[in-house]
């Protein structure tokens, strides 16, 4: 077999998995407090837009073995 395609097959198994273990990321607008806050009216907040309110985005590789 050749050694580039199997150092590739190795690192996509680890790569999936770590994404089974940990299948999220931080949101990096709201950095995982779920909400954003209103600069003009103060204390108005809603829930974040970059992550819908989860607080987390949910990695590729995690996506692909069907987590979410
Ligand atoms: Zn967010």
């Amino acid at each position: 077999m050749d050694p580039i395609l199997l150092l590739a097959l190795i690192a996509a198994a680890v790569y999936l998995g770590s994404c089974a273990r940990h299948p999220y990321r931080p949101c990096k607008s709201c950095g995982r407090s779920k909400e954003t806050r209103s600069q003009l009216f103060k204390g108005a907040f809603g829930a974040c837009r970059g992550c819908r309110g989860r607080g987390h985005y949910v990695r590729w590789g995690a996506r692909l073995i069907g987590k979410s």
